[in-house]
């Protein structure tokens, strides 16, 4: 095909992105209903999220045996996990097993970003434009961008004056950072950063971490997987893929149904003590209320508190890391691989910004109201424009020119985090509204996009050629999103990126939908089952 050609390639659906997402769309549209179709992806290769995320210490927080997918039997059982929570790099070998196994590479365009979107109503068909200048259309359009895909790189006047190097954990180069005899500043003390920070100081001259908002964190407890474990895991997978399906976070583990105040404080405290040794998200699991009721919660972070303050020697030290503002788990819970331990280093330094904020970068480090840090690498673990970033920094526009950036002006509104009203034949996989970053995302990501490629299936069976979402139905779901979120102290944490909150003047809406992973599942196959309630098709 000449470039001229290409440039006006025509598809039966388009998706953007090649990660977790991105490669099973690519798969079920292309093998079960047999559609021409492109993926078009940023990266020279696949992985999403992974493919950019190579930071020290990058690793998933999900167990690795419920971290992979699950609509293959045959992938399941050649697939060998080698470490309790996988590793940046075996991620990618094992995304880019999956892409070669069921040869998706073919239909994906490599290192192609797409610029704008625009649905064409005459023609019923998407436009698209990548930033190479290459044209496509396609009926269907699936993004499948990921969530936490939009570096956010703070806006410290003086950067470009930094003499330094620089870099943003989700942008991380390929050939790797060498820290060796170097002064490192790194910014954040997110779930990157508490990954980051103990791998960086192994090797850096000096590391010195910049904190806004302490953070709660629980020994992962990462290990090799023994042959017992992989044994049973390849054994029992319907089981385990059971309870990731039956689970609020699609973990492969249930949150226990009894309340912090049933028990004694003493067996609540072994409890803790126990799901503290066992390490990961289960501490979460726990107690049943403990994202549901403010004095219970406190009990855990009392606990988690007393950790901190146990662990770290310096007194001054282990007061600021444990001074959290907010409940535990109502942001999203780090785990970790001796964070705290790494304030023990005579080599790392900790420096309280919410007391002391940054006020510039200079060509030397950082200055902060009180003092200047000299140094020659900084480290942004600053997070993302979560969940809207990566859809609204495309031009995409529905019906009529309306852009997404219009309709969403005041935060994201849609249906089931599925489409947008006025957006007909788009979908977002794992959107905002949708229970995403709040599961496990393999399970999310299978679910939603399950659930897209039997609507189009209903779609081509039924002869209809359009579906959108409907404004009441949208309306409704806002408030259902809303509800679910309403019941639980998640809101309580005002500076979260759930929230929005971490991007300077991004609207303040809770996105994703809290009501849980198994709850959404049923209420998605419920909307199928009644004929796709709250959507329009048209022929
Ligand atoms: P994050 O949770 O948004 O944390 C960003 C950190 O940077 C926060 O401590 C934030 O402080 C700080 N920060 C931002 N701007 C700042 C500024 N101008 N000055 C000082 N501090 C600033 O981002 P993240 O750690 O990259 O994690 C994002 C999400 O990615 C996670 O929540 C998780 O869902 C996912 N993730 C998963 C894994 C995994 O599975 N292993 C690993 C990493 C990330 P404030 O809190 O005060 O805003």
């Amino acid at each position: 095909m000449t470039d001229a050609a290409r440039s006006v390639a025509e598809f039966d659906a388009l998706i953007i992105g090649a990660g977790f997402s991105g490669l099973y769309q690519l798969y079920c549209l292309r093998e079960r209903l047999g559609l021409s179709v492109q993926a078009l992806e940023a990266g020279e290769g696949v992985g999403g999220t992974w493919y950019w995320n190579r930071y020290p210490g990058a690793r998933c927080d999900s167990e690795s045996h419920s971290y992979c997918y699950t609509f293959s039997r045959e992938l399941l059982e050649e697939w060998q996990w080698t470490e309790r929570y996988p590793g940046d790099a075996e991620i990618r070998r094992y995304l880019n097993h999956v892409a070669d196994r069921f040869d998706l590479r073919r239909d994906i365009r490599f290192g192609t970003r797409v610029s704008s979107a625009h649905y064409d109503a005459a023609a019923n068909r998407w436009r698209v434009t990548t930033e190479k200048g290459e044209q496509l259309t396609a009926q269907f359009l699936v993004t499948a961008v990921g969530c936490l895909s939009t570096a956010n790189v703070p806006n410290i006047p003086g950067l470009e004056t930094f003499a330094g190097r620089w870099y943003h954990t989700g942008q991380w180069p390929h050939e790797g950072v060498d820290f060796r005899g170097k002064r490192v500043g790194q910014i954040g003390t997110g779930s990157t950063g508490i990954q980051a920070a103990p791998v960086i100081a192994e090797t850096a001259a000096h590391l010195t971490v910049f904190q806004r908002t302490a953070n709660y964190s629980v020994p992962a407890r990462n290990a090799p997987l023994t042959d017992e474990f992989q044994r049973w895991a390849k054994e029992n997978f319907d089981e385990v893929r059971k309870v990731m399906h039956a689970t609020t976070n699609g973990h492969p583990f249930y949150i226990d149904r009894r309340r912090v105040f049933d028990v004694t404080d003493e067996e609540r405290q072994r409890i803790y003590e126990a799901a503290w040794e066992k390490g990961g998200l289960q501490f979460r699991a726990t107690f049943h209320d403990l994202l549901l009721d403010k004095k219970s919660n406190d009990t855990a972070a009392e606990f988690i508190k007393n950790k901190i303050r146990q662990i770290v020697k310096d007194p001054a030290t282990a007061a600021v890391l444990a001074d959290i503002d907010h409940p535990y788990a109502a942001k999203r819970p780090p785990i970790d691989t001796d964070y705290f331990e790494t304030f023990n280093r005579d080599n790392v330094s900790l420096v309280d910004v919410r007391r002391s904020p940054i006020e510039a970068i200079t060509p030397e480090g950082i200055r902060t109201r009180d003092a200047e840090y000299p140094l020659d690498i900084i480290v942004f673990a600053t997070g993302f424009d979560a969940m809207t970033g990566p859809l609204l920094r495309m031009d995409i526009r529905g019906r009529d020119g309306i852009p997404l950036a219009e309709v969403w002006r005041a935060g994201p509104r849609n249906y089931l985090g599925l489409q947008v009203a006025g957006f007909p034949n788009l979908f977002t996989v794992t959107g905002p509204g949708s229970p995403s970053v709040l599961c496990n995302m393999p399970v999310a990501i299978e679910q939603h996009v399950d659930w897209i490629t039997d609507c189009i299936a209903h779609m081509r069976e039924s002869g209809f050629n359009r579906v959108e979402a409907d404004p009441k139905a949208v309306e409704g779901w806002m408030e259902e999103v809303q509800r679910a979120v309403d019941a639980t102290l998640l809101p309580q944490a005002q500076h979260s990126w759930y929230l929005g909150a971490n991007v300077p003047g991004k609207p303040r809406i809770f996105m994703p939908y809290a009501g849980g992973m198994a709850r959404y599942r049923k209420i998605c196959a419920e909307v199928a089952e009644k004929g796709y309630e709250g959507f329009a098709f048209g022929t």
